[in-house]
């Protein structure tokens, strides 16, 4: 049976009684027309990042808050997702000791994150239907696993783990749930975020690198309940966004009509290459997809797959992932980039 969840019992002895850095613009909030700064050394002359940017991203976060619905204090953004997720293994994994479950095939950052930080990773299979096997997961979990990680819609399958699984584990899970969303603006199913007050043992992460359209300025989100969030601002990095990055985020995300517009077109031509997909002869199934990508399993992924480069297309070759053998994964491209994908498998 589950504990009483106390995030107390999951954060490292030596992060509890950790302070943060203060930077000097911790210090003065209140920032006034006449104000001198003569704090953190900068250099005075005017070029639009001559000053060290908010640590704390309050626009941006702001602008967050009135898209998603959620207070700025649940948020914490990082550079990437990818950050955001290392935040998580550092604040609640001690190394050498604590456990994480992952569910293979998945996003490989995962694996890699448990690595650098020497924190085990039990893998459990997902089921032949790419559904969290959720009986074996809870087993596992006896074994003082601190962290669940689900990502949903799950990288390389394309599809979403059904809600009645993920509330199972989140129900039934005594650490923390990480659902990873980094493509939720093309699924069908609703962000857990919507749940976030009535549990306070999960942590969702999206991404601007995705449907944003900005995998170049590098921002993850976090959305996690306030006791979370304090915990992982406590070990950030304290200048971890950096002024460029806030502002183009600013922007894009002033203009959320710009963003769904991209998001229709995507799907579309999602569609579109579904059903041009099973017309080739070397394609023996095309996965549904719930995001912007799709898996394929064809006759023998290493030889389709250089026979595409030889065309100067390059697509993910994931044969060797479990479950995924002779799969390769195709984003959706542009609809002139989908159309020579079609025309390139075509004459192969
Ligand atoms: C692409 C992707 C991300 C995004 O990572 P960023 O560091 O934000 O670019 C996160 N999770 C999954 C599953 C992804 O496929």
């Amino acid at each position: 049976m589950k504990t009483k969840f106390n995030i107390n019992n999951l954060i490292r002895e030596n992060i509890k009684t950790l302070k943060p850095y203060s930077s000097a613009r911790d210090e003065y909030k209140e920032v006034t027309e006449d104000m001198v700064f003569l704090d953190a050394n900068e250099n005075p002359f005017q070029n639009g990042v001559n000053r060290y940017p908010d640590p704390q991203q309050n626009k941006v976060k702001t602008q967050l808050s009135k898209l998603k619905g959620i207070s700025t204090e649940n948020i914490l953004l990082g550079n990437g997702s990818d950050e955001v997720l290392d935040l998580i293994f550092r604040a609640f994994c001690e190394p050498n000791q604590d456990k994480i479950i992952t569910l293979p095939p998945t996003y490989g950052m995962y694996g890699v994150l448990a690595n650098i930080n020497a924190v085990e990773n039990i893998e459990i299979t997902l089921e032949y239907d790419f559904q969290p096997n959720v009986d074996e997961i809870l087993r596992a979990a006896h074994t003082n696993a601190k962290l669940l990680f689900l990502c949903s819609p799950n990288n390389p399958t394309a599809n979403s783990f059904e809600a009645y699984n993920i509330e199972k584990l989140i129900k039934n899970f005594n650490g923390l749930v990480i659902i990873d969303e980094a493509y939720i603006d093309f699924s069908k199913e609703k962000s857990w975020i919507a749940r976030l007050e009535e549990f306070p043992n999960i942590i969702v992460t999206q991404t601007l690198s995705k449907a944003y359209g900005m995998a170049g300025i590098r921002l993850g989100v976090c959305y996690a309940s306030a006791e979370i969030i304090s915990v992982l601002n406590r070990i950030k990095p304290p200048y971890n966004v950096n002024e460029l990055t806030q502002l183009k985020a600013l922007e894009r995300l002033s203009n959320p009509q710009d963003v769904s517009e991209e998001i229709n077109k995507i799907l579309q031509q999602r569609d579109w290459l579904i059903s041009e997909l099973k017309n080739i002869k070397f394609v023996t199934i095309v996965h549904p997809s719930d995001a912007n990508f799709i898996l394929v399993e064809v006759d023998d992924a290493n030889k389709r797959y250089s026979e595409l480069i030889n065309k100067g297309i390059v697509v993910r070759n994931r044969t060797t992932q479990p479950l995924c053998e002779n799969c390769l994964r195709f984003t959706v491209g542009s609809q002139i980039e989908n159309i020579k994908l079609i025309t390139a498998l075509k004459a192969l």
